[in-house]
């Protein structure tokens, strides 16, 4: 047999997300955060228009996504990468940075990503205690070793969905060693009201820190694969050399350029998605669920056994709704279930009604 890198053959297959059998009924997908409504009409306007200039290779350096990115959130250009998602700027930084002699410190419940990726360059992984789902900065202080090159952060956290203050981050990074690569992602930061936006982007400036976010989520941009993030100057230098030259289609940039332009509709998002995520927690609560406080567009419902997520996990299947099963995440009594449309969320909590009716309890 031919054999791949031992690394590689000792990870898992990627555990695809249950979309349905083809024949089989529309189902009700609340298992991967995504966005509930189809881009605007502006980006389909801007899609189209673009068709006709696709023999021709995309703009390399994505310079008017970047004056979009920098021009709402008043960034400096050259600090700003895109990607194919956000996953491919994780991808670029660690295999750049990382190698099998240094270690990667993660949260508890972090974001099982970055996971593959230290298998990938074989570097070894750390955890660090979360309280109450929460990213705690001591315990990350703590863990803390010699040979620690890369700390990551989910903020808002995937899947506990609960924020940390930026100034916590801030305490983080003065915490840590100036060589340590401190990497925040924000996959989720439009969802937070609050103070949350004294964003951390002037971290970047002492060189040792990224942030990324994202257009899968906020902007429901997902099927289009664009990801932007703040990486210092010779950071990105580095990670550039890795990336795809073309990595970006020519109809993912202009949709993402049409997208950050409209922040009315992302406001919007926002508050709509907002408000179904307050009714769906309340209307879980009140079914006895404990759920846990989300500030995304999903939320953790925690079902105190492994035994009863699965059996609610079963009976939504039933009922045609797919929710996350998070026993990846080391939470095998939890469920993770994105915030949909109003009548999606609606059918959610009847079913779930109907499955706590018909628990012995
Ligand atoms: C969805 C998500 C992303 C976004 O990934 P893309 O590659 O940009 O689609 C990044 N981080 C976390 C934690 C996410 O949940």
């Amino acid at each position: 047999m031919i054999e791949p890198n031992p690394n590689i053959s000792a990870m898992a297959a990627y555990a695809l997300p249950d979309i349905g059998a083809p024949g089989e009924a529309p189902l009700v997908i609340l298992a991967q955060n995504e966005h509930p409504f189809p881009p605007s009409d502006n980006i389909r306007a801007a899609v189209n228009a673009a068709l006709s200039q696709g023999n021709l290779y995309p703009d390399a350096d994505w310079r008017e996504l970047r004056a979009a990115i920098a021009a709402v959130h008043h960034l400096r250009q050259d600090q700003i990468l895109c990607g194919s998602g956000s996953m491919e700027l994780m991808l670029a930084l660690v295999t750049a940075y990382l190698s099998a002699q240094d270690r990667i410190l993660v949260t508890e419940y972090g974001y099982l990503f970055m996971r593959t990726l230290a298998q990938l360059v074989g570097a070894a992984i750390d955890s660090a205690a979360e309280k109450a789902y929460r990213v705690d900065i001591d315990s990350l202080l703590g863990a803390v070793r010699a040979d620690t090159k890369l700390v990551f952060v989910v903020n808002p956290g995937n899947p506990s969905g609960s924020v940390i203050h930026n100034d916590e981050i801030r305490r983080l990074r003065d915490g840590l060693p100036d060589q340590v690569i401190l990497l925040v992602d924000e996959a989720y930061a439009e969802f937070v009201d609050s103070d949350f936006h004294d964003p951390l982007f002037d971290l970047v400036d002492r060189g040792n820190t990224c942030v990324t976010r994202t257009f899968s989520k906020i902007y429901g941009l997902a099927g289009m694969r664009v990801g932007w993030g703040l990486f210092p100057a010779h950071i990105g230098d580095n990670m550039r050399k890795l990336l795809n030259p073309n990595n970006v289609s020519l109809l993912s940039q202009v949709a993402a350029c049409a997208a950050m332009r409209d922040q009315t509709r992302a406001g919007e998002a926002a508050r709509y998605i907002a408000g179904q995520r307050v009714g769906l927690s309340v209307a879980l609560s009140n079914l006895g669920l404990s759920v846990i406080p989300s500030q995304t567009n999903f939320i953790l419902v925690d079902f105190n056994t492994r035994n009863r997520a699965v059996s609610a996990f079963e009976y939504l299947r039933g009922c045609a709704i797919v929710v996350r099963p998070m026993g990846g995440y080391g939470l095998p009594s939890c469920l993770r279930i994105t915030i949909g449309l109003e009548r999606q969320m609606q059918r959610t909590v009847d079913a779930l009604g109907q499955w706590k009716a018909q628990q012995n309890e």
